[in-house]
């Protein structure tokens, strides 16, 4: 369904990414808004929807039907379907943006603070924490994301406002922002999180009061952004960690270093279900969006808010399936 007019449609555009060339048939034939369409019906036609996330009020009355789908290629194609045009709130997604950022920001030492192995546990479980002294199983389970967020305070002094900027940047969309409502819903109902905070301050693994710490996370994980934006900014790590307008975000290593902990840890307690189904590093959030690289094609984002029990869309993960399963696109 398209966000303006509720119609079903499907979108061509070429040549809108910034500083792209226009894309198209890709020279190996594939059409690529077909294979969106087809991806699109395969998952629409599943029976099980799978529930929004009803812990943050602000998305617990979102459609757990409502689908889009984006494919923004390296070299400047972007093809979408459904309502790929449609903001909506990019939640854990942004850790990706986070962690790369703090990277970029800060080099390695994050590790120091923060583990890059799968947890095993849901998102925002609280019990390896204490085993592990404070230090996160990894960046993308909510203990792991204050961390970096953390850290991006500490190295910008507005963490949620580089996320936000970085987005603009790379999408080209400067209407990309934080909804104040999401961040605030979460915030009054984020009892979990601050009890990670806590937990994490009580190691000395943060460097910033767990007030500020909190609101920087909230406010980036509240971003609204739609697929179309999403995958126009996740074409960093498919090039290798260059940005839209050239420049270096991350070398190489650290860009290929990214994904390897997108493939194992960045869809939460189901990476290894992800990985054999979809077979692309992705970051998913409990506002339905997934963000998948193609390393050295382009990136793809779908949306659909009906999530699994690990907290992952149902009909997003569905589509990548098909999609994946038809083109061969996967990094085995
Ligand atoms: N902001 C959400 C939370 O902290 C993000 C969780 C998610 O998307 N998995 O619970």
């Amino acid at each position: 369904m398209d966000a303006d007019t509720g119609r079903a449609t499907a979108g061509r555009t070429t040549g809108e990414a910034p500083g792209g060339v226009s894309g198209g048939v890709s020279a190996g034939g594939e059409d690529h808004q077909r294979l969106l369409e087809e991806a699109m019906a395969a998952a629409l036609a599943l029976p099980a929807r799978g529930r929004s996330a009803d812990y943050i009020p602000a998305l617990a009355c979102a459609d757990p039907g409502a689908f889009g789908m984006a494919l923004a290629t390296v070299d400047g194609g972007l093809y979408g379907v459904g309502e790929w045009r449609r903001p909506f709130s990019i939640q854990s997604v942004s850790k990706l943006f986070t962690l790369a950022l703090a990277l970029a920001e800060g080099g390695d030492s994050l590790w120091q603070r923060v583990g890059r192995e799968p947890s095993g546990n849901p998102f925002n479980s609280l019990v390896q924490l204490e085993s592990e002294q404070g230090i996160p199983r990894n960046p993308f389970i909510n203990a792991g994301a204050l961390v970096a967020t953390d850290r991006l305070l500490e190295l910008t002094g507005d963490a949620a406002g580089a996320v936000r900027d970085f987005l603009r940047a790379e999408s080209g969309n400067p209407d990309i922002t934080t909804d104040d409502s999401v961040a605030a819903s979460e915030a009054r109902h984020g009892h979990r999180n601050a009890a990670l905070a806590h937990f994490i301050a009580s190691y000395g693994n943060l460097r910033n009061p767990v007030d500020s710490v909190l609101a920087h996370y909230y406010a980036h994980c509240a971003i609204s952004a739609s697929c179309a934006d999403l995958a126009l900014v996740g074409r960093f790590l498919a090039r290798h960690g260059l940005r839209a307008d050239g420049s270096r975000l991350l070398t190489r290593s650290e860009a290929k270093r990214v994904n390897a902990v997108l493939l194992t840890c960045g869809t939460y307690d189901a990476a290894g279900d992800f990985a054999y189904r979809v077979g692309l590093p992705g970051k998913s959030g409990v506002g339905g969006g997934i963000l998948t690289v193609i390393p050295g094609r382009g990136a793809l984002c779908v949306w659909s808010p009906g999530l699994d029990r690990a907290g992952n869309s149902v009909l997003g993960v569905a589509a990548l399936d098909a999609l994946t399963t038809a083109t061969g696109w996967s990094i085995f």
